[in-house]
């Protein structure tokens, strides 16, 4: 073959030679340019393929620490006595600590958040007393506290080997701030019989290692959740004065009377996080067996209204809601406690709690309920994502927010029908948007960015708002991946999330990798840019469109002009509309805009308009929330059209001189006969 080539290119004059290299530079031309046309039509016309992932999708395998591998769990005996007084409480804590990381530990750190807390004029406090060791009290371990971080470290006698206990005594006094501002106090006037004792994060709580940070001692934080914490096994025992009314952690195990105290033991049954328990005088109880949980509401006589037969059917409907969807509540109490605080609501393992401020709230009592039953439903997912499923919560606070919120939504979906139920509320003296819009609108309003991917340091030293991020913004993208995958696909990843990941920590990856076994192909294309970028896009249509009349061919491109200020190139699917010279929609289709896009369509008609329809969870920058579109005129197709008519006529005109020509000529010639 190739002697055959030189033959004829030997052959060949210097013109042939020189008008062949041409053709055949033209022709490469052309195939480089249909190659390229093709990827990008190729690219656009069919779903999202793994444009930025590496990894095996088919696979994931969990790689839990060693306390998640088996069924080893640090145990602790919590016994303290109240004394209303002071609001203060003498305490013992038992530790029979375990180590679940692959290192010796000579130390253990362990938090004291009281002292962290907001207070009015009394501060809390968490004073160590000393720490022995369980099997020799005369052998007291040495211990250092740092109170700006509420920080203790505890020197251990001797080095801790991985999967072994340490055993050691802490005895420690407890008081609580004055309130109502923190997730830990006592406020409220006895004379009003409105007196409730919060105790909340009143103990020494280890701290975590793990492989990302080693010890996690960050302090308690004032934004965002700042918990995390390894599961354990707790007994929890509990003195106070006999009238005093209890709501705690765990199922009551047995009672003791001692004078005129009772001495009462909770068991959680199942590792939790931590414990927690409220006292009060004067809580109205009620309770109900739903599935085996003992579900009890305590709250206080003022907030009846509120509260009385309401707080048990919405802790009850989202009980039953979450154990049907996301897997098993496995414990066998669920509590639901009024607090004074400044927020809506806290959740601690297997009880949340819910504000009194709901009373004072203006509006008819339809409005608070709908605030009341959002932020109880809100708490008791938390039973799901934070308790069962850990995170830690400084780093990717808003995995479980994200969680915890969209949780609520689907409550909404499944109790009234929508899953913007708890986002939209339309009263005369209050109007909200749904997440979507909140979210679209975000840039335009606050000149913010909103990076969902952060840690706590990371917003603050960011200036950029956690809670608009874990709370708006992470439950509009799970919805979204719910939008994306399907329903189903969605459904059997959250209880695949959970059942594979409850009693451990998981990480954003571990969800990523979940729902890409799930869904059989990688995922990085949504979870890398919804998550990690600073901005939504912003699509714009570039002005060198075409149409091509001959084959009803329209052409166009379109940009992310957001796109440079962001790490990762989206991908989405949006609404393409086209409308005909009468304003009439004549095609609609959902086409795949993946970073900056050029999609190539057949059409019946003249196109008018090109519109990009942002209707469901299209995700955009938006300046107007009403203005849900982006429209391209198409404003040189009369061109076009008159250039194709041109030539018609120019054709026409040619033929028509020809015949005129031919006639004439044929008319001389007859004439010359
Ligand atoms: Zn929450």
């Amino acid at each position: 073959m190739k002697k055959i080539t030189l033959l004829i290119w030997n052959r060949m004059t210097r013109s042939q030679i020189f008008n062949l290299k041409i053709l055949i530079s033209v022709a490469f031309i052309t195939s480089i340019c249909f190659t390229a046309c093709f990827l990008v039509f190729n690219n656009t016309s069919h779903k999202q393929t793994n444009i930025l992932d590496s990894r095996s999708a088919l696979s994931f395998e969990p790689v839990p620490k060693l306390s998640q591998n088996n069924d080893n769990y640090s145990h602790y005996e919590l016994s303290v006595i109240m004394d209303e007084v002071n609001s203060f409480v003498e305490g013992n804590l038992t530790v029979n600590f375990y180590n679940n990381d692959l290192i010796n530990l000579s130390q253990i750190p362990f938090h004291l958040y009281l002292s962290g807390m907001k207070y009015q004029t009394r501060p809390g406090v968490i004073e160590i007393i000393n720490i022995t060791d369980k099997d020799n009290p005369s052998l007291a371990l040495d211990f250092e506290v740092f109170s700006d971080q509420q920080i203790m470290w505890v020197n251990l006698t001797n080095d801790l080997e991985p999967e072994n206990y340490a055993e050691f005594i802490i005895k420690f006094n407890a008081t609580l701030p004055d309130g109502p501002y923190d997730r830990a106090n006592s406020h409220g006037a006895d004379i009003l019989n409105a007196r409730i004792y919060k105790f909340t994060g009143f103990y020494p709580i280890a701290c975590v290692y793990d492989n990302e940070d080693g010890w996690n001692i960050d302090p308690y934080l004032h934004v965002g959740d700042p918990f995390y914490f390894d599961m354990a096994y707790y007994d929890f025992y509990i003195e106070v004065p006999d009238a005093m009314l209890l709501a705690v952690s765990g199922a009551l195990q047995d009672k003791e009377h001692l004078g005129s105290t009772i001495r009462y033991h909770y068991n959680t049954s199942y590792p939790v996080r931590e414990v927690t328990f409220s006292a009060s005088r004067y809580f109205q109880v009620e309770s109900k067996l739903v599935n085996g949980v003992n579900v009890s509401i305590f709250y206080l006589f003022k907030s009846s209204s509120i509260w009385s037969s309401n707080g048990l059917k919405y802790a009850e409907q989202a009980l039953l809601l979450f154990n049907e969807t996301f897997g098993k509540y496995p414990y066998y109490s669920l509590n639901l406690v009024e607090e004074y605080t400044e927020y809506g609501g806290m959740e601690y393992p297997t009880q949340v709690y819910c504000t009194e401020a709901i009373d004072g709230w203006g509006g008819d009592l339809s409005y608070r309920l709908w605030w009341f039953e959002l932020i109880v439903v809100h708490e008791i997912s938390h039973q799901w994502w934070y308790n069962l499923i850990g995170n830690d919560e400084v780093d990717i606070g808003f995995l479980d927010e994200g969680f915890a919120e969209w949780s609520t939504g689907y409550y909404g979906e499944s109790y009234y029908g929508s899953w913007e139920y708890f986002q939209t509320l339309d009263y005369s003296y209050h109007q909200l948007a749904p997440y979507i819009e909140r979210v679209r609108m975000y840039y335009h309003n606050e000149l913010l960015q909103s990076k969902i991917n952060q840690s706590t340091y990371e917003f603050i030293s960011s200036n950029t708002d956690y809670y608009f991020a874990s709370y708006r913004k992470a439950p509009l993208i799970l919805e979204k991946l719910r939008q994306t995958i399907g329903h189903l696909n969605f459904i059997e990843g959250v209880r695949l999330y959970f059942e594979t990941w409850k009693f451990k920590h998981a990480t954003l990856k571990d969800l990523q990798d979940i729902f890409e076994f799930v869904n059989k192909s990688s995922l990085a294309w949504f979870f890398l840019p919804w998550y990690n970028n600073p901005y939504l896009p912003a699509y714009r249509f570039s002005n060198n469109y075409d149409y091509n009349a001959d084959n009803g061919t329209l052409s166009l491109t379109i940009r992310d002009v957001s796109e440079p200020a962001n790490k990762y190139p989206y991908s989405q699917q949006v609404p393409l509309e086209i409308y005909n010279t009468n304003n009439q929609k004549f095609y609609s289709e959902l086409m795949w805009i993946n970073s900056t896009t050029t999609i190539r369509i057949e059409l019946s008609q003249i196109p008018k308009i090109a519109r990009l329809s942002y209707n469901n969870y299209v995700l955009v920058q938006l300046d107007n929330p009403s203005k849900l579109y982006l429209d391209l005129i198409l404003t040189n197709i009369g061109t076009t059209i008159l250039g194709f008519e041109l030539g018609i006529l120019t054709l026409s005109s040619i033929m028509s001189m020809g015949l005129i020509i031919y006639l004439t000529r044929r008319k001389l010639r007859v004439a010359i006969k």
